[in-house]
């Protein structure tokens, strides 16, 4: 099925569902990171695409192992980018599918040779400039039905457009066939590369002229190639390139499960985000400690929240153990961070006591400051990582603390693809929520790919634990949250972006 064309939002409402409810997926390369990351877990990846330097894997390994997936009673989705029937192969695919008789569907996607220009602000027909619109492939004949394509018949087309996929090594050659098949040389012309994401460029430039405006570019794959006068609209109608952090790839190292809503924003505001969690999050029920919680009789108890996480498992435990969300009511409770405060909200539970910004440490002063927690039992629901400060603090002021454990980090290990897929595109930026995400970062590379990741890119932190915990890497940090939240810490970038723009390398944008 198709993945669309690279922007994440992209993918058809039922491909969405079938990536909700499958047991494998076998990928290619220009499938977004977003969409693979946020699976469960134990969903079986494969990828089947591209490495550096290499081809893909065969055609019949891919099929063999799409039967042998099928065969073991998986429900497998293919993933493909754009389209699986435009120059997709999906045909092939799916017909061997047929002959060994496994059930299939299969799920249409947009396009690249659509969508790409559509974010350009190029639309392939138009009532005034273009009453046709063609999808070709420049590729050369590596097979016989890609090299079939009538370029002297299709110089002939003067008033629709043309919509070149996969020609970056042979556009002089293309143009070349066209201007003598009588195409007019100063015709409109575009390459977009990178269509839908963020650091999508556009160069235009004239038929004749393209060939020399894509070298001076350094276009690279995947792009494709726009001809007609339809490509006239570009510059009117580039929506896209004029968000607030367009151009800007953002790499998220903090738990998939807590970033979807992060991944949004950034994407909302025109960054690319390069999702590459570098910790995992994991329910840890600790039955002792729950037999802890049910013994208090003390009248003054409290729950402490500092987590999304935390909210979250601590809830479905307390069903799974005590039962009815009312007995909470026996707890005030205190919440530090906007990614807690809104869990809470979405359990339709009002904190007595919640702080939006400042570190986790702080919650447990100023909660020392303001009440007399000398008869108090507090729950301090935590993960392996948490402050210990936390404990501490409310013990010094003669609370009795129940540490309770509801789920555990551990380092997510990357894949060799993972990492060839990060050096392909490096960020221009790099955030941490976590000291935990700064160590899996380390752990998953060399000293050496530490700093080639990380040299020349921002790194921003989100408080001075996290900052002291970088650093102890060798990493400098560039920017370091105020108000230790997310959300600062992207109102941060936009501000530094408008003044200083956080790219790697001098760029031009379109
Ligand atoms: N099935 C895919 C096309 C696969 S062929 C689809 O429907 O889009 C691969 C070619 O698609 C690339 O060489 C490039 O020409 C084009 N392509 C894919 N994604 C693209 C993108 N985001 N921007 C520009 N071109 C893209």
């Amino acid at each position: 099925m198709g993945a669309g064309p690279g922007d994440p939002d992209l993918i058809t409402v039922r491909a969405r569902y079938l990536l909700d409810n499958c047991d494998a997926v076998v990928y290619d390369s220009l499938i977004p990171d977003e969409l693979l990351v946020t699976l469960p877990v134990d969903v079986d990846l494969r990828y089947v695409g591209k490495k550096t330097g290499e081809h893909s894997l065969p055609q019949d390994e891919i099929n063999n192992l799409l039967v042998r997936l099928a065969s073991q009673g998986k429900r497998v989705v293919r993933l493909k980018g754009g389209d699986p029937f435009v120059f997709g192969r999906g045909a092939e695919e799916a017909s061997y599918l047929q002959e060994h008789g496994i059930a299939y569907e299969i799920v249409p996607g947009i396009t690249s040779g659509v969508a790409a220009p559509a974010y350009s602000g190029i639309p392939c027909t138009d009532r005034r400039d273009a009453s046709y619109v063609m999808f070709l492939t420049g590729h050369k004949a590596v097979d016989k039905m890609l090299s079939s394509v009538p370029w002297d018949w299709v110089g002939g087309a003067k008033d629709g457009t043309l919509v070149i996929y996969m020609g970056v090594a042979e556009i002089p050659g293309i143009v070349e066939k066209l201007l003598a098949a009588g195409m007019p040389p100063d015709l409109p012309a575009a390459a977009i590369e990178r269509g839908t994401v963020s650091t999508q460029r556009t160069v235009t430039s004239t038929l004749s002229e393209l060939p020399a405006a894509v070298a001076e570019a350094h276009i690279r794959p995947p792009a494709l190639f726009i001809i007609g006068k339809v490509v006239g609209y570009h510059d009117a109608l580039s929506w896209y390139r004029d968000k607030p952090l367009f151009g800007v790839r953002v790499m998220v190292t903090r738990p998939s499960d807590q970033s979807a809503e992060l991944y949004r924003e950034l994407r909302e505001l025109g960054a690319e985000v390069l999702a590459y969690p570098t910790i995992a999050t994991i329910e840890d029920f600790r039955s002792d400690d729950w037999d802890a919680l049910r013994k208090v009789t003390s009248e003054d108890r409290w729950a402490v929240f500092t987590s999304e996480n935390g909210v979250r498992y601590f809830l479905k435990q307390w069903y799974a153990t005590i039962g009815d969300i009312r007995d909470l009511r026996a707890y005030k409770v205190a919440a530090i961070g906007d990614g807690t405060a809104r869990a809470l909200h979405a359990a339709n539970i009002a904190p007595d006591f919640a702080r939006t910004t400042g570190t986790t440490a702080a919650l447990a002063d100023h909660m020392v400051a303001k009440f007399d927690l000398s008869q108090a039992t507090i729950v301090r629901v935590r993960s392996n990582l948490s402050s210990e400060r936390v404990e501490a603090t409310l013990e010094k002021a003669g609370a009795r603390v129940i540490p309770l454990q509801v789920y555990r980090n551990f380092p997510a290990k990357w894949s060799a693809a993972t990492k060839t897929k990060l050096f392909a595109n490096l960020p221009d930026v790099i955030t941490f929520t976590s000291g935990a995400a700064a160590a899996g970062l380390a752990k998953n590379l060399t000293t050496d790919e530490l700093q080639r990741l990380t040299n020349g890119a921002t790194v921003v932190s989100i408080g001075p634990a996290t900052t002291k915990r970088i650093e102890s890497y060798g990493i400098k940090v560039g920017m370091e949250s105020k108000i230790h939240t997310m959300t600062s810490i992207v109102e941060d970038l936009i501000a530094r972006h408008h003044t200083n723009p956080l790219k790697r390398t001098p760029w031009s944008a379109g």
